[in-house]
């Protein structure tokens, strides 16, 4: 039973921010904060005061407001080691609560190697940073593909109907790409049409379910024969799967 509210709200150019509330204790958390001042109208629309911040990794777009909004709101700031006013270091399998609902920390190192991710197992509900995006994958910034693949094989392990916060509209360039290395796919196909349909209405693709995920998201196939074959790697290990997706990914 979910006891606790979402509230997704868009910022920059294509990041989104969420806040979770819950409305017994009053408290709210703020996954991720790169736009301070989006961060706060967000807070004012829903009349809901900040309490925590959870950061999930070191780029600006989403921690260059977790100064300002911390010394507003003196809020608990949890995140990974290396970041500046982080209260409470987390790392991989640490646990903590929120509002009396408890917190799983996963390690995802691949677009950094700071990246944390927040699952709240009773609220079927993870925050993938920018390791998972709806049909994509982040970067690899600081990691290797390697690294990339074990940190998204954490995630898919996770309960199919778990849902997927991700920190970026990506899915219609994502979609175009997975087009291209998984075309037969049926779910894909009708997931890509679907897409098209909530971008043309300015809609977010965000969140999504990791079913969905696994069935239609390229970069959580490798182990699928018919993309396997595809990229002429049947005999190929995972990893090695994975690397050439991503590598395509990053020159298509
Ligand atoms: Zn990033
Ligand atoms: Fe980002």
């Amino acid at each position: 039973m979910a006891n606790l509210q979402y509230h997704q709200y868009p910022y920059m150019s294509d990041n989104y921010g969420v806040l979770v509330h819950c409305p017994q204790s009053g408290d709210t958390a703020s996954i991720d904060c790169g736009d301070a001042a989006a961060t706060n109208s967000a807070l004012q629309t829903k009349g809901w005061n900040l309490t925590h911040i959870f950061a999930t990794h070191h780029h600006a777009d989403h921690v260059a407001g977790l100064t300002t909004l911390k010394a507003e709101h003196n809020c608990k700031v949890i995140g990974p080691a290396g970041i500046n006013g982080v209260d409470q270091q987390v790392s991989d399998n640490d646990q903590f609560t929120f509002a009396g609902i408890e917190v799983h920390t996963l390690h995802t190192p691949g677009h950094t190697k700071d990246m944390i991710n927040y699952y709240l197992p009773a609220e079927k509900t993870v925050f993938t940073g920018d390791t998972l995006f709806t049909l994509g994958c982040g970067r690899l910034f600081e990691g290797d593909a390697k690294m990339m693949w074990h940190s998204l094989s954490k995630l898919m392990r996770l309960p199919p109907d778990t849902i997927v916060y991700s920190s970026h509209e990506y899915t219609e360039a994502n979609a175009a790409f997975a087009l291209t290395i998984d075309p037969h796919n049926g779910a894909l196909l009708q997931r890509a049409e679907k897409i098209k349909t909530l971008r043309a209405n300015n809609e977010p693709t965000v969140p999504s379910t990791l079913a969905e995920e696994l069935a239609t998201n390229p970069f959580l196939r490798a182990q699928d024969p018919a993309i396997r074959q595809h990229l002429g790697l049947a005999d190929a290990t995972d990893e090695e799967v994975f690397a050439e997706i991503r590598q395509r990914k990053d020159n298509f």
